[in-house]
């Protein structure tokens, strides 16, 4: 499998020995090596997709995701594999956030660390952490070479504290198939209207794909996840969310699902010239935003609202108990489209604890802190 065109390859020293950085090393076999020290500063943010770093990562691999005060946040921990992302969607976030750094730098000491990790989640054995690598990079898109869900499914499903979702836009699901752990495994599609899809998601699995591969893994034992995030309006955008919303319907069995999150599009100002160099034919920009609380940029709230509201009356058409949820959002809109609010994000963690508590750990078994009843 060589879908990446990865040219060149900077490695720190000694990552050869580690299985993860030879395997990488030897995937490319065409790509120029060189080691870290020289080049560090001379990554051209226009190819940096094309430019693999095999990085001994020296910062925590586990970390609460940066969330924002100013919104209800769900008390993420993110597991850092790795930082960018080999797909190229033009609304990307990681694009600001490693504009120094814009190559795809991958951790190839993970297995080394993983211990650590571990240890952080075994020494809290009354807190369920809910755990993700699909934060700085999607989950499964490089995992027929980096092996991760060999390293990491089998330390999860094996620990009654905590879950690990891997969120991904690809169909990259062989290994995970091929391994036998599904306990608090949660595999998760990114969705979007088709027309965002195949116009803005570049290197991604059409809607279709996504779909039926996430059907695969739920005939396979696996519990789903779905996250429409970023929610676009553009003309049609009613009719494109409901398509696919309804091939969801047509495809997936909605009471193996443990949550479906919505957040509309939201972004740092200093993505937007980065939009418009690196992808000028884009429409993310089109929008009505204003600069929200957490000096974002966002849509006008009427208009979140009515996203929110919208696809939420076609996912609870289709089955009342999804485990719906927003990401960064305030109380006033949570109220105004879903009809609830868990008003903080302490609120909204204990909704989402609750959730993994129903899917994965009988009542008897959960830990004592988060033994009260489940909302649903
Ligand atoms: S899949 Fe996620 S991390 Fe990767 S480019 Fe798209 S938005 Fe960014």
């Amino acid at each position: 499998m060589n879908a990446f065109p990865i040219k060149r390859i900077i490695a720190d020293r000694g990552i050869a020995s580690y299985g993860l950085g030879r395997r990488m090393l030897a995937h490319f076999p065409g790509a120029s090596v060189s080691p870290a020290d020289s080049n560090k500063h001379a990554v051209d943010p226009q190819n940096g997709k094309k430019i693999l770093y095999l990085q001994k990562y020296k910062g925590d691999f586990l970390k609460p995701c940066p969330g924002t005060r100013e919104y209800i946040c769900c008390g993420y921990q993110i597991l850092n594999v790795a930082a960018n992302c080999p797909l190229d969607c033009t609304y990307c976030i990681l694009q600001a956030y490693f504009l120094n750094q814009p190559c795809l730098r991958v951790f190839a000491n993970l297995e080394e660390r993983l211990p650590e990790v571990m240890h952080v989640i075994d020494s809290q054995p009354d807190r369920i952490f809910r755990v993700g690598t699909g934060e700085f990079t999607d989950s499964l898109a490089l995992d027929p070479l980096t092996r991760w869900s060999d390293m990491l499914l089998p330390e999860f499903s094996r620990r009654e504290n905590t879950i690990l979702e891997l969120k991904t836009k690809t169909t990259r699901i062989e290994r995970v198939l091929a391994l036998e752990c599904r306990d608090r495994i949660i595999l998760s599609w990114s969705l979007n209207g088709p027309w965002i899809s195949v116009r803005e998601e570049k290197g991604a699995a059409s809607i279709e794909k996504r779909i039926e591969a996430a059907k695969r893994c739920q005939a396979a034992g696996f519990v789903l996840g779905f996250h429409f995030d970023p929610l676009i309006p553009y003309p049609g955008w009613k009719e494109d969310y409901g398509r696919t919303i309804e091939l969801l319907a047509r495809e997936i069995d909605p009471q193996r699902i443990i949550w479906i999150s919505m957040g509309s599009f939201r972004f740092m100002p200093d993505l937007k010239p980065i939009i418009r160099r690196r992808h000028p034919g884009s429409s993310v920009l089109n929008g009505e935003f204003i600069l929200g609380l957490d000096r974002k940029m966002r849509y006008f709230k009427p208009i979140r609202v009515e996203l929110y509201r919208y696809i939420r009356g076609l996912l609870e058409a289709w089955h009342p108990d999804l485990g719906l949820y927003l990401c960064m959002e305030s109380d006033d809109v949570w109220e105004a489209s879903m009809g609830w609010s868990p008003k903080t994000s302490s609120g909204l963690r204990e909704f989402l604890d609750q959730r993994v508590i129903k899917f994965f750990l009988s009542r008897g078994r959960a830990p004592q802190v988060l033994r009260s009843p489940v909302r649903s």
